[in-house]
This record gives C-alpha cells, structure tokens and sequence, in this order.
C-alpha cells in the first residue's frame, strides 16, 4: 500500500478531526482529579464526540471496549478505562482518536492527578519534549530515521527509555497507516519525508527500563519494572516548511 498521500483538502478535514481530538483531551485533563473513577473520564470523551459530530476511533477497533484508553502509573498504553478510582499523585494518559467525516485524528497526554512528585513531573516533560523534538524533525526531505531518533536521544540523553514493542504510525482515513514510526532508530535512515504525509507520532517514554508486560487483558501494556509511564502524541502533517500539528484546539 506504501505511505499515502494526502491533499490539502483531505488535510483540512484531517484539522478539524484533530481539532476535536484536542479540544476533548483539553476538557478531560479539567476534569481529572482524585476519587475519579477512569469509567467516568470515558463517559466524557463519548458524550463530546458525539456533541462535536466525531466517532471514536478506538471502540470496537479489535474489540477494543472503550472511547478513551486510560492508562496509570505504569500502565504505558492501551488501559481500558473501568472502576479504578484515580489517587492524588497519579499519573494518567489520555489517548484518543476520532473519525471526522471519515478522517482520523489522534493524540495522547499525561497529567498528574492532584499534586504528583517531581519525578513524575520531569517524566511528564521529558515525554512531551520527545514528543516536541520528534516533531521538529519532520521536514520535507529529511528522513522517517530523523523523527525516531531526535525522540529517543531526547529522553535517553535524560536517563529515561522509550518503549520498543508500540510505535507511532501514518494516519488518514485509517487509524493506522504506513509508515510505522519507532521511538527509536538512526538519523538518516528510512523513508524521505514528502509534503501531505500525515502522521501520528507517540513516544511512550518510561522512568526505568523499556520492556513491556501484556495484561491478562489483552489489551493494558505495563512496564516490566514497575516504573512510571508516560505518554504523548499529535497527528502532525508534513507541508513545504514547518510541520503542522493537527491535532490542536
Ligand atoms: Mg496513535
């Protein structure tokens, strides 16, 4: 199928998906704090899909239950959002995807619940750095290579480790197009980046090591350690000059 090209057109739906995704994320981070439930941050991000005219992505993708994936502490992605109350010093990524006039939009932040340590406050910034970095590195006729690898000398160079096994990916009318994008990987190397090439970029950067444990789920991926997680993403597009991120309110 190979990378797909989108026209400005289909980009300018893509912004209005990607502008619903940011303004939900912004509303949930408002309303995240301790005694939450998870089920009832999911409740939200449903009902404004539905107000703004988007479908979530994610529900029923692979059987997956939910609107919104959830993840705390060291739950890295993909947590189904239920009965887990939310405790003062959590922290909790919100990842979300949503299909507007059927074009996709995704993106993902962490927040701490309450007051959170400083620890996980310097993860939280070094992820959206990573996050920051990547994004900078997406210029036409620089290379896929480039973006990994400006994500992980940014965490590593902090002493953290960006997951392996789960990568960002291209998105248009699919969630998950070509290319894959590793939060890892030499400057230089992979596809050359060309005008109308959307995508999702999304280091998960962990406080310890960077291997991974499956839940019994299925679905919630921890760390191995036990150390915290974080999370960031946006659906960016490539243009002649500086990349645009889509997914802002
Ligand atoms: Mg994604």
């Amino acid at each position: 199928m190979g990378i797909i090209i989108k026209s400005d057109r289909e980009i300018a739906v893509m912004r209005q998906a990607g502008r619903i995704v940011a303004t939900i994320l912004k509303a949930l981070a408002k309303q995240v704090r301790p005694g939450m439930k998870t089920k009832e941050l999911d409740a939200i991000a449903a009902k404004e899909l539905e107000r703004l005219g988007a479908k979530p992505s994610f529900k029923g993708y692979q059987g997956f239950p939910a609107n919104l994936c959830v993840s705390v502490n060291d739950e890295i992605v993909h947590g189904i959002p239920g009965e887990r109350v939310l405790r003062e010093g959590d922290i909790i990524s919100l990842d979300l995807g949503a299909i507007f006039n059927g074009f996709q939009g995704d993106a993902a932040i962490t927040v701490g619940v309450g007051e959170i340590s400083l620890p996980a406050r310097q993860l939280l910034e070094t992820t959206e750095g990573a996050l920051n970095a990547g994004i900078a590195a997406a210029y036409p006729k620089a290379k896929l290579g480039d973006i990994s690898a400006a994500i992980q000398n940014h965490a590593e160079s902090r002493g953290y480790s960006v997951v392996r096994e789960y990568t960002g990916h291209g998105i248009g009318q699919e969630m998950h197009e070509e290319p894959q994008i590793p939060n890892f990987g030499l400057p230089g190397t992979g596809p050359v980046l060309k005008k109308g090439m959307t995508l999702a970029i999304e280091p998960m950067v962990n406080a310890g090591d960077w291997h991974t444990r499956l839940s019994d789920n299925h679905w919630t991926v921890f760390t191995a350690d036990g150390s915290l997680s974080a999370h960031f993403e946006h659906t960016i597009a490539i243009t002649d000059g500086e990349p645009e991120v889509l997914t802002i309110a």
